[in-house]
């Protein structure tokens, strides 16, 4: 059981303040991930977690008990680096083996774990084997069996498929999914991917410059962004975000057209939020619509993506048919499906609902 509760979380290196309040609860089995670009503190916030740096303000508790102060090795929490940390000389078994020793637990019960953990990692084969003698992918599996025998009530995991390749990484994704339904305990997992927090996250903490923008499902995120920095941090292509006035229900791009696109919120200055495949587009200008021209068509086999520059100058990315024919610097106009737009103020980029 692992509840995790965080309270004005402030820290400073020397005079800089680089999380500046972070509040955030974290249910029990959850799988939680801090996603961001890179900078903004998500290491950070795992490592006063974990213990590893003290807290500057604000309060850390873990099932209703204060632990500020209370030891990594006490805190029932264990960490998985991005750079595997495994010890060079010691084979899978001892590098397995050396955090439970150093809990106290008697042979037999460190060798039960051991097993366990390498069958569920398929790591028997390798057990024998020094760290030099695996691929990326077997040593990030055996630096989760390492914090696997300690048998945490808290995973962290530190941008765990950064250095791995793109096939592998999927591969791995799938497992630590798997992992996390097999174990049942709590993760929190970082990582500058919004592909890797999307598939894998029951809950998203989005991240920027020290604070966090907005906490949801996936699905939350993707459907209502709370503001223009998570609408274009989550879901790719990103969504577009082109300035608008309206005006007798209407909406105007700079020299470029207008468009209806249903009911509006109150303010005249606005931000419309478009996701690609909300856009769609006709050759030629004229009539309904803002005026753009294409820039180029990314065909990805079963659908392809053209990027229409508007009359503005916003890049607005359009999901079509891979039989549809957008030419190069063809003038095109650009229509909106009804209910899929999305408004922002254009002032501070909360989120307006009509
Ligand atoms: P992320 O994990 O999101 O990439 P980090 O948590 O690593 O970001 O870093 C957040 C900010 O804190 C960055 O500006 C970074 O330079 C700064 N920072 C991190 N660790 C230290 C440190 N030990 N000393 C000083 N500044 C640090």
């Amino acid at each position: 059981m692992a509840q995790l509760s965080l309270r004005g979380i402030k820290k400073r290196f020397r005079n800089t303040e680089v999380l500046h309040g972070i509040d955030l609860e974290i249910g029990d089995r959850e799988f939680v991930v801090f996603v961001g670009p890179s900078g903004c503190g998500k290491s950070t916030l795992l490592r006063l977690i974990a213990g590893l740096d003290p807290i500057s303000d604000g309060e850390f508790f873990l099932n209703g008990h204060r632990m500020n102060d209370v030891a990594p090795s006490r805190r029932g929490i264990a960490m998985v680096f991005q750079s595997y940390a495994l010890y060079p000389h010691m084979d899978v078994y001892e590098n397995m083996a050396f955090g439970a020793r150093l809990m106290g637990l008697d042979k037999p019960e460190v060798e039960r774990r051991i097993a366990e953990a390498a069958q569920m990692l398929r790591l028997e084969p390798l057990m024998a084997r020094k760290p030099r003698e695996l691929s990326g992918g077997q040593r990030q599996r055996v630096a989760i069996g390492r914090a696997l025998v300690r048998k945490p009530d808290v995973f962290l995991l530190d941008e765990p498929l950064s250095n791995l390749d793109a096939a592998l990484r999927a591969d791995v994704r799938l497992e630590i999914a798997r992992l996390h339904r097999e174990i049942g305990g709590t993760m929190i997992y970082v990582t500058h991917d919004q592909v890797e927090a999307m598939t894998l996250a029951d809950k998203i903490v989005v991240m920027n410059a020290g604070r966090i923008e907005q906490v949801g499902s996936p699905r939350d995120l993707y459907e209502t962004p709370a503001n223009t920095f998570v609408a274009a941090f989550i879901g790719s292509p990103r969504m577009a975000l082109v300035t608008v006035t309206a005006k007798d229900g209407r909406l105007g791009i700079d020299n470029g057209g207008a468009l209806d696109v249903g009911v509006l919120p109150g303010a005249s200055s606005l931000r419309l939020g478009l996701r690609p495949d909300a856009v769609k587009l006709a050759n030629g200008v004229g009539g309904e619509g803002f005026s753009g021209q294409v820039v180029y068509t990314e065909y990805l086999g079963d659908n392809a993506y053209v990027y229409v520059r508007l009359a503005d100058g916003t890049l607005v990315a359009a999901r079509t048919a891979p039989n549809d024919h957008f030419e190069p610097d063809a003038p095109v106009t650009v229509t909106v499906t009804p209910g899929a737009a999305h408004f922002f103020s254009a002032d501070d980029g909360r989120r307006l609902v009509p």
